[in-house]
Protein backbone atom coordinates (compact mmCIF):
# COMPACT_ATOMS: atom_id res chain seq x y z
CA UNK A 1 0.00 0.00 0.00
CA UNK A 2 0.72 3.41 -0.59
CA UNK A 3 0.09 5.08 2.93
CA UNK A 4 0.09 9.14 3.94
CA UNK A 5 0.53 10.36 7.03
CA UNK A 6 -0.16 13.55 8.83
CA UNK A 7 2.34 15.28 11.16
CA UNK A 8 0.72 17.95 13.33
CA UNK A 9 -2.26 15.90 15.53
CA UNK A 10 -0.92 12.45 14.03
CA UNK A 11 2.44 11.67 14.72
CA UNK A 12 2.92 14.07 17.17
CA UNK A 13 0.27 15.74 19.58
CA UNK A 14 -0.98 18.58 18.25
CA UNK A 15 1.05 21.72 18.47
CA UNK A 16 4.12 20.59 20.07
CA UNK A 17 6.48 20.86 16.73
CA UNK A 18 6.72 24.57 16.96
CA UNK A 19 9.08 24.40 20.68
CA UNK A 20 11.08 21.88 18.75
CA UNK A 21 10.42 18.74 21.55
CA UNK A 22 7.54 17.20 19.67
CA UNK A 23 6.01 14.97 21.49
CA UNK A 24 5.66 11.66 19.76
CA UNK A 25 1.80 9.96 19.29
CA UNK A 26 3.64 6.69 20.40
CA UNK A 27 1.06 3.91 18.52
CA UNK A 28 0.69 5.69 15.50
CA UNK A 29 4.66 6.15 15.13
CA UNK A 30 4.98 2.53 15.73
CA UNK A 31 2.27 1.85 13.37
CA UNK A 32 4.08 3.91 10.64
CA UNK A 33 7.35 1.73 11.28
CA UNK A 34 5.27 -1.47 11.29
CA UNK A 35 3.93 -0.40 7.91
CA UNK A 36 7.32 0.65 6.30
CA UNK A 37 8.84 -2.77 8.01
CA UNK A 38 5.88 -4.79 5.48
CA UNK A 39 7.49 -3.00 2.93
CA UNK A 40 4.18 -0.63 2.44
CA UNK A 41 5.60 2.94 0.90
CA UNK A 42 5.25 5.44 3.13
CA UNK A 43 4.62 9.44 2.74
CA UNK A 44 4.52 12.23 5.79
CA UNK A 45 3.38 15.45 4.88
CA UNK A 46 2.40 18.28 7.04
CA UNK A 47 0.59 21.67 6.47
CA UNK A 48 3.24 23.49 8.07
CA UNK A 49 5.41 22.18 5.28
CA UNK A 50 8.06 19.71 3.97
CA UNK A 51 10.86 21.40 6.29
CA UNK A 52 8.75 21.13 9.45
CA UNK A 53 7.53 17.19 8.34
CA UNK A 54 11.31 16.24 7.84
CA UNK A 55 12.85 17.82 11.04
CA UNK A 56 9.55 15.84 12.82
CA UNK A 57 10.36 12.53 11.31
CA UNK A 58 14.57 13.39 12.35
CA UNK A 59 13.61 13.74 15.64
CA UNK A 60 10.97 10.58 15.83
CA UNK A 61 13.62 8.48 13.88
CA UNK A 62 12.00 7.65 11.05
CA UNK A 63 13.20 9.71 8.76
CA UNK A 64 15.26 7.01 6.37
CA UNK A 65 11.68 4.95 6.50
CA UNK A 66 9.74 7.70 4.81
CA UNK A 67 9.40 10.42 2.24
CA UNK A 68 8.12 13.72 2.81
CA UNK A 69 5.61 15.16 0.38
CA UNK A 70 3.16 17.90 -0.15
CA UNK A 71 -0.09 17.63 1.52
CA UNK A 72 -2.13 17.40 -1.58
CA UNK A 73 -4.54 15.13 -3.53
CA UNK A 74 -2.89 12.38 -4.63
CA UNK A 75 -3.90 8.36 -4.84
CA UNK A 76 -2.39 6.96 -1.65
CA UNK A 77 -4.72 3.92 -0.31
CA UNK A 78 -4.39 4.84 2.74
CA UNK A 79 -4.68 8.50 4.56
CA UNK A 80 -3.78 8.61 8.37
CA UNK A 81 -4.84 11.95 9.65
CA UNK A 82 -6.42 13.50 12.76
CA UNK A 83 -8.50 15.94 10.78
CA UNK A 84 -11.11 14.47 8.21
CA UNK A 85 -11.34 17.52 6.15
CA UNK A 86 -7.18 17.64 6.21
CA UNK A 87 -7.33 14.50 4.77
CA UNK A 88 -10.10 14.65 2.23
CA UNK A 89 -8.85 14.00 -1.21
CA UNK A 90 -5.97 12.70 -0.23
CA UNK A 91 -6.27 9.32 -1.08
CA UNK A 92 -8.86 6.32 -1.35
CA UNK A 93 -9.29 5.51 2.39
CA UNK A 94 -9.42 7.81 5.26
CA UNK A 95 -8.48 6.48 8.74
CA UNK A 96 -8.75 9.32 11.34
CA UNK A 97 -6.75 9.40 14.46
CA UNK A 98 -8.09 11.10 17.85
CA UNK A 99 -7.15 14.81 18.20
CA UNK A 100 -5.37 15.89 21.55
CA UNK A 101 -3.12 14.47 24.42
CA UNK A 102 -3.57 10.85 24.95
CA UNK A 103 -3.06 9.38 28.71
CA UNK A 104 -0.29 7.96 29.25
CA UNK A 105 -2.50 4.87 29.72
CA UNK A 106 -4.24 4.79 26.57
CA UNK A 107 -1.07 5.49 24.52
CA UNK A 108 1.82 2.78 26.00
CA UNK A 109 2.14 0.24 23.77
CA UNK A 110 1.87 -3.50 25.25
CA UNK A 111 5.31 -4.51 27.29
MG1 LIG B 1 -3.11 17.20 11.67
Amino acid sequence: MRVLFDVDGTLIESGSASDNHPLPKTAIVELLKALAAGGHRIAVASSAGREVAAAVCVVLGIRGLVRIVDKEPDNYDLVIDDSAEGGQGLGRQLLQVRSGMLGAEVDDPWP
